[in-house]
């Protein structure tokens, strides 16, 4: 699903991903961890097209995202093509990203409603039933701002998945959230797990990614330090960073 082959980027002179090497694979959860800084964001970007590599060769679904090596120029997409590959990536921010001023259902609906071209009618029974399935069966005509920040990431959440994307990308979904609320947000990224879907989620949730992740990636400085199964990763790291890193945090 993602294929990451040495993958470059850079913000004017500093190097930020320095040679990434990964793969998801379908149905599969990748958890990413790693130090502030690192280049996760950055990395789940170059995924959804908001970032445009500068080398390497980055692949998503079969399709080439960027190419370029040895100084070639950068294969990149064309942006009608770009539109209609990130229709099938749903994403999901740290800081929930919702239309403020539109209900939870409208949220949900404008997607598939200004870009699929469904009707709304359509749109809106299915995103009752994905406010239903994320647990807000009851707070479809509420507004953001009368949400909890843990509502809001999941109506973000069914926003998201009413695109019916193949891939969802989550950037430190619960980092923003008040503890108490952190437990309703990952609840409902395990169910979504559990049905199959493939997921790439940056977190420092390492209860989650014990439990829910079938492989952690541990980046430092622009570069995947370690690899492996949650036990393995967690449980008896291997490189001195990582152990450094989760003794900071766990
Ligand atoms: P992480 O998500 O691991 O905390 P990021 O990918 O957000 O790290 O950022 C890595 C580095 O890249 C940071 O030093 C950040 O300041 C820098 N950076 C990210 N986006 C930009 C940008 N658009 N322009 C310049 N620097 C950026
Ligand atoms: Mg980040």
């Amino acid at each position: 699903m993602v294929h990451a082959e040495q993958v470059t980027k850079s913000f004017g002179e500093l190097q930020i991903l320095k040679g990434i090497d990964l793969q998801v694979f379908r149905g599969e959860v990748l958890c990413i961890i790693g130090p502030s800084g690192s280049g996760k964001s950055t990395f789940l970007r170059c995924i959804n097209h908001l970032e445009k590599i500068d080398g390497g060769r980055l692949s998503v679904n079969g399709s080439l995202v960027g190419y370029r090596q040895n100084g070639d120029r950068l294969y990149e997409l064309r942006d009608k093509d770009v539109c209609r590959e990130r229709a099938n990536i749903g994403m999901v921010f740290q800081h929930f990203n919702l239309f403020g001023h539109k209900t939870a259902l409208e949220n949900v609906i404008e997607g598939p409603v200004q870009v699929k071209g469904i009707s709304k009618k359509k749109a809106t029974e299915q995103g009752m039933a994905l406010l239903e399935r994320v647990g807000l069966g009851s707070r479809v005509h509420a507004y953001p701002y009368a949400m909890s920040g843990g509502q809001q990431q999941r109506v973000a959440i069914a926003r998201a998945l009413a695109m019916e994307p193949q891939l969802m990308l989550f950037d430190e979904p619960t980092s923003s959230l008040d503890p108490e609320l952190v437990g309703e947000v990952l609840d409902v990224m395990k169910d979504l797990a559990s049905s199959g879907m493939t997921m790439v989620v940056v977190t420092h949730e390492m209860g989650f990614a014990r439990e829910v992740a079938d492989g952690i990636v541990f980046i430092d400085n622009g570069c995947v330090v370690e690899r492996g199964q949650p036990h393995d990763v967690l449980g008896n790291p291997q490189e001195e960073r990582t152990r450094a890193f989760l003794s900071a945090v766990l």
